[in-house]
């Protein structure tokens, strides 16, 4: 078994986990930012600003949640159960900073390893950027948004047979849009 949370377990084991990636969100927190997900506008149009690669760090930090901040520009890790875990609703999800689309609620399955998954993203990896990522002892390939360089989470190879990759996704990197009817 390859699930992200053995990997999370193994790299315990091997003490070479840094404090970011067990950084918690209070049950509290959590919730209020679930509901603050269906209604916030995504961070770059609250900045008023069209091109996110001009976005500054220091603007990201004022206009992001710190939860939402240190996942997506610090490639922070949220803990498992995220709001968007066991959401199952129709339609996209979309970047949180800069609204660029990322996955579709029709490739989105539940794989049990507390995060969502994804067995394919939008326009193969249209918006997405692979990036070999050795951090924590591990070899895994990190997943960004093509568009701002938020970190969104990584891509194993133990997806479901359709495509054979899982896409394991923290909640707070994405904003989910219904289809329109
Ligand atoms: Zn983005």
């Amino acid at each position: 078994m390859l699930s992200c949370l053995n990997r999370i377990v193994s790299a315990v084991q091997r003490r070479i986990v840094e404090p970011n990636l067990f950084r918690t969100i209070s049950t509290t927190g959590r919730n209020r930012m679930a509901a603050n997900h269906e209604a916030d506008e995504v961070a770059l149009k609250r900045l008023g600003i069209k091109d996110p690669k001009q976005v500054t760090e220091q603007q990201w930090k004022e206009v992001l949640q710190p939860e939402v901040y240190n996942v997506t520009r610090e490639a922070g890790t949220e803990p498992t159960g995220g709001h968007y875990d066991k959401f199952f609703s129709k339609g996209r999800y979309v970047c949180i900073c800069c609204g660029a689309e990322l996955f579709s609620s029709e490739s989105k399955y539940w794989s049990g390893c507390g995060w969502p998954a994804f067995s394919k993203s939008v326009d193969e990896d249209f918006n997405i950027i692979r990036i070999r990522d050795n951090a924590y002892g591990m070899e895994r390939t990190e997943v960004r948004c093509k568009q701002c360089n938020a970190h969104l989470g990584h891509v194993f190879d133990d997806g479901p047979v359709e495509t054979g990759e899982r896409y394991c996704i923290n909640s707070v990197s994405m904003k989910f849009e219904p289809f329109s009817e």
